[in-house]
């Protein structure tokens, strides 16, 4: 069996990438941005998941393109993340790979590690790097301007540009689910304020996106 340490995942949603995914944040980081969005929720308690069964769980979330993976950094917890999407790609080898890191690519590469390796070689895109307060300069889909958005492969060629459009707006997701609710994607500065704001009202345990 192998353990991720995971803060919590959504079935669907349309603000981590193309088309409907499902996400999933990792829990813990190496880095320590400021202004991390992520901070409480890697202050929380984790939860033990194990590798194959949420593999299970995502495959039977029916009419997703693929997956987003976040966090906390996906890649401290790169074999099992590899072990992961393994699974899932021998039931459906279409399954689309998108991830946050905070590493940049040639750090990545610098790693020389085989997990790392592997769960690189599975990613269609990575959006890369540190979290920049000071770059965060309100594009869809990243934190901050120092971030790239990485096409590893040819799978989202074709529907890149019109989604990753930098002169597009940010948008999020709020779902709740049973006691919980999330925010899910890159908030603008007026919806961190929404998010704050029902946060305060909320009596319910809540967590921050990507
Ligand atoms: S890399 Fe991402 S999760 Fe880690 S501290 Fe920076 S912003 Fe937060």
């Amino acid at each position: 069996m192998a353990e991720l340490r995971i803060s919590h995942y959504v079935d669907e949603t349309k603000v981590l990438g193309p088309f409907v995914r499902s996400a999933l944040w990792v829990h813990g980081c190496c880095f320590n941005c400021e202004g991390c969005l992520a901070k409480e929720m890697n202050s929380r308690e984790y939860k033990a998941a194990d590798a194959e069964k949420l593999a299970e769980h995502f495959l039977s979330v029916k009419d997703t393109d693929g997956i987003t993976i976040s966090g906390g950094e996906p890649f401290l917890q790169a074999e099992a993340l590899s072990l992961m999407i393994r699974r899932i790609r021998d039931a459906r080898p279409d399954y689309g790979v998108i991830i946050y890191t905070g590493f940049t690519f040639e750090e990545l590469k610098d790693k020389n590690n085989a997990s790392t390796y592997e769960l690189l070689g599975m990613a269609d895109i990575i959006i890369d790097g540190r979290y920049v307060k000071e770059l965060d300069d309100g594009v869809p889909y990243r934190g901050s301007s120092n971030q790239r958005i990485l096409l590893l492969t040819d799978r989202y060629k074709d529907i890149s540009k019109e989604y990753y459009n930098t002169s597009g707006k940010r948008n999020i997701e709020i779902q709740v689910t049973g006691k919980n609710i999330y925010m899910v994607g890159v908030p603008s500065e007026n919806g961190l304020k929404i998010w704050e704001d029902l946060e305060r009202k909320a009596e319910v345990s809540s967590n921050n996106g990507l």
